[in-house]
């Protein structure tokens, strides 16, 4: 009996295995040409000081919109084209993209924004990458600490000597380097003082339970306290509440992305958002399209 059930149990573990790679291979083949085909694009989400709610960076998220399967979630999308070697090219357009919206918005209230983009492991392994790095800044007139770049821990562990190197280059040239969803991964904190990071993003699964759950809270604050006597910034991820908002803000965190704040959306109403903040108090952006 007991035999029997554990069979089934295999077939249902097989069956998902089979799902998960049928969906991976229909992404993958959908992946080609989609960038060709302009299927992709950006949307961007507000980074505030905690303190004074003035916008001072903006997160650029990758969005496709596929001919062949409709939206697509980067959850789904971003691993299969990191299996396949594709985050490169892609990644490179987002930082090409990225940078020329920021160029677009000199003469704007946003004119001294900083934007951060992803990069994935594969990107800073490409001897080329430093190079579009400072090719982006230097053909959209930014200054380099206009372009943060968010690593996640993964990506530290890979080839660490290397990356040690390239991370190294690139805050020569004046460009952030931040720790995305800090607490999920392996957090060793030697990391934080074996790379060239400045800033480190406190990722969402902590700062959702911050106001109910003692250990989140405990845990929060004791990375905040770290942040602050390594000298790093501190970012917290997925602030949904005036509550998180109130309490980050006391813990001493820097700054805050979240729904609470806005929700990731067109150049155009991020521009419409940052205007509306100019001088006015800080707001929940509720107005959102995306
Ligand atoms: P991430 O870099 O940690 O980005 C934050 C994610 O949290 C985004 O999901 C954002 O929409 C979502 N988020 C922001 N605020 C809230 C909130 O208050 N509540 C909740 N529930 N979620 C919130 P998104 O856009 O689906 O991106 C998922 C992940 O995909 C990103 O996580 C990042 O790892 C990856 N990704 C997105 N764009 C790129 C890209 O251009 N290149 C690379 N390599 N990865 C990317
Ligand atoms: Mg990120
Ligand atoms: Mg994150
Ligand atoms: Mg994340």
């Amino acid at each position: 009996e007991a035999r029997k059930a554990g069979r089934g149990e295999q077939r249902l573990f097989d069956d998902d295995m089979n799902a998960a790679a049928k969906d991976a291979l229909m992404i993958d083949g959908a992946l080609r040409g989609a960038l060709a085909a302009g299927e992709f694009y950006l949307v961007y989400q507000a980074i505030t000081n905690a303190h004074t709610g003035k916008l001072t960076k903006v997160e650029a998220l990758l969005r496709w919109n596929s001919s062949l399967l409709g939206p697509v979630t980067p959850d789904r999308f971003i691993p299969v084209a990191e299996d396949s070697g594709m985050i490169v090219e892609l990644g490179t357009w987002v930082l090409e993209q990225a940078c020329r919206q920021a160029g677009r918005w000199k003469q704007s209230v946003l004119d001294d924004v900083t934007i951060s983009i992803n990069v994935s492991a594969w990107q800073l392994a490409d001897p080329a990458f430093v190079t579009l790095v400072s090719q982006a800044l230097i053909s959209n007139g930014l200054s380099p600490h206009q372009l943060e770049l968010e690593l996640t821990e993964r990506v530290l562990i890979d080839d660490a000597i290397h990356v040690q190197t390239v991370l190294a280059q690139l805050r020569a040239l004046g460009v952030g380097i931040s720790l995305d969803d800090f607490g999920t991964g392996y957090s060793s904190l030697s990391y934080l003082t074996q790379f060239h990071l400045n800033t480190l993003k406190i990722d969402r699964a902590f700062v959702m339970d911050i106001e109910h759950s003692e250990r989140s809270n405990s845990l929060v604050h004791a990375i905040i306290a770290m942040g602050h006597s390594l000298g790093l910034q501190l970012v917290a991820e997925g602030v949904e509440t005036a509550g998180q908002a109130s309490i980050l803000e006391k813990m001493g965190c820097h700054y805050l992305q979240g729904y609470h704040i806005s929700r990731p959306i067109s150049p155009e109403l991020l521009l419409q958002f940052a205007d509306g903040r100019a001088g006015a108090a800080p707001q929940p952006y509720t107005d959102y399209a995306i």
